[in-house]
């Protein structure tokens, strides 16, 4: 009989995990069931163009089933609730799915570290809905400025300067003077803010890119605040560590993830920001039938370091429990987690980036832009590649 394989998320690494698995086996072999909650896969990668206007939902989301087509692959639009390892059950919201082998890809939360007000007054992006509600939120800003020309509705907060941070800073620092002539707000009353904790702004990038990084979003008019912690938000206040304040009516955070509370909740063994520990062949630790992958897991890198959540990495997490998955159905050797580092790319707006590929290759502004750009068409090409196999 065919083993039944559920996989929760349809995310970079569910839906790559689902597709090469499908490659790998017959319908007689295995059912595979793909959950996610909604109907469409969304290009996060993306999602700071959309939160400023510059592309819409139809740009940065992919339908599921049109991605899936004929193949073996059943989608299930729902919203997990709970994992039950001991009955091998799923339960979720209008449903419950039994499973020989189990992947979950769900995901990462945003990271609120206590700080008090944060959660309830900040804006988030981890999702196409989330940039839709940052960009309506923008354009209410700019729209009613000039009925009460109050300054805190043009003083934009991005907290955090990693990826998300510094790719959201850079298309702000792009958009906002387009649409404060089309709202006929005076461009020089915007500020742009992006306050870090950390010492500097994109950690584990090479520091020569950073630079140059900092230097084109200070010359669009971007104030950093960095090595400052936020301590407190409050609606239209963000305190800082040093006593300072900032009047503004629109802080967007993109400080931390943690993991999706369901893994720790249904008994996984989890790190102190709930994400999954996992063996080196992407298992639940003491499973041997779960699998959790991409930003709801934890892995240390051959150097110590934890690899970053990326869509590189994930994906990468997606081809291997699906081999993973197929040698254990087959009783032969696992296969461990071993994955290529391409390099990485930031955008820092609409015709700006900085990259590196490998420690040599490093690449900055608009040929940098278009290799970040055209990372969407590679994890799609990546998608069409499994389909057509
Ligand atoms: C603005 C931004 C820019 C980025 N840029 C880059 C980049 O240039 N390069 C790079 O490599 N990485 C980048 N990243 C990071 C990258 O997007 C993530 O690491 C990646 O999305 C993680 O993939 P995943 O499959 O683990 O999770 P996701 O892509 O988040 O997928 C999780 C899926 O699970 C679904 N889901 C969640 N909870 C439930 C539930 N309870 N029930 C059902 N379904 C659920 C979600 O709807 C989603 O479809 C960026 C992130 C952001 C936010």
């Amino acid at each position: 009989m065919a083993k039944k394989v559920v996989i929760l998320g349809a995310g970079y690494a569910g839906l790559v995990c689902a597709l090469e698995l499908n490659k790998l086996t017959t319908a007689q072999e295995v059912e595979i069931i793909l959950v996610n909650k909604h109907d469409y896969h969304q290009l996060v990668t993306q999602l700071h163009e959309p939160a400023v206007g510059a592309k819409e939902q139809k740009d940065v989301t992919v339908s599921i089933n049109s991605i899936l087509g004929a193949k073996k692959i059943k989608f299930v639009q729902d919203v997990v609730v709970s994992i039950d390892k001991a009955a091998q059950e799923v339960t979720l919201e209008h449903n419950k799915l039994s499973y020989d082998y189990l992947v979950v890809a769900l995901g990462s939360e945003t990271e609120y570290f206590g700080i008090p007000g944060l959660k309830e007054y900040s804006f988030t992006l981890k999702s196409v809905n989330q940039a839709n509600r940052i960009r309506e939120h923008i354009e209410d800003c700019l729209k009613s400025y000039n009925q009460d020309k109050k300054d805190s509705k043009l003083t934009f907060v991005v907290g955090g300067a990693g990826f998300t941070g510094i790719e959201l800073v850079g298309e702000l620092a792009d958009m906002l003077p387009k649409l404060a002539a089309q709202y006929n707000v005076p461009k020089d009353k915007i500020k742009l803010i992006n306050v870090e904790a950390a010492p500097m702004i994109l950690p584990g990038f090479d520091e020569e890119l950073v630079a140059i990084a900092k230097k084109s979003l200070e010359a669009r008019g971007v104030k950093f605040i960095i090595g400052t912690p936020v301590v407190q938000v409050e609606p239209g206040v963000v305190h800082l560590k040093t006593g300072d304040t900032i009047s503004s009516d629109t802080m967007i955070w993109t400080g931390g993830v943690r993991g999706i509370p369901v893994v720790a909740e249904s008994g996984f063994q989890t790190e102190p920001r709930g994400r999954a520990k996992v063996d080196e062949y992407m298992r639940a630790l003491d499973e041997k039938n779960v699998w959790i992958i991409g930003d709801s897991c934890f892995v240390l890198a051959p150097n110590g370091r934890p690899y970053p959540p990326t869509a590189q990495i994930s994906t990468q997490m997606g081809e291997n429990a699906a081999v993973n998955i197929y040698s254990s159905m087959k009783h032969i050797k696992l296969e461990k987690f071993n994955p290529v580092l391409l390099g990485a790319v930031a955008s820092l707006g609409r015709k700006e980036a900085i990259g590196s590929l490998g420690k040599k290759m490093k690449a900055t502004g608009w040929l940098a832009y278009r290799v970040k750009d055209a990372s969407k068409y590679r994890y799609l090409a990546k998608i069409g590649a499994l389909l057509k196999s």
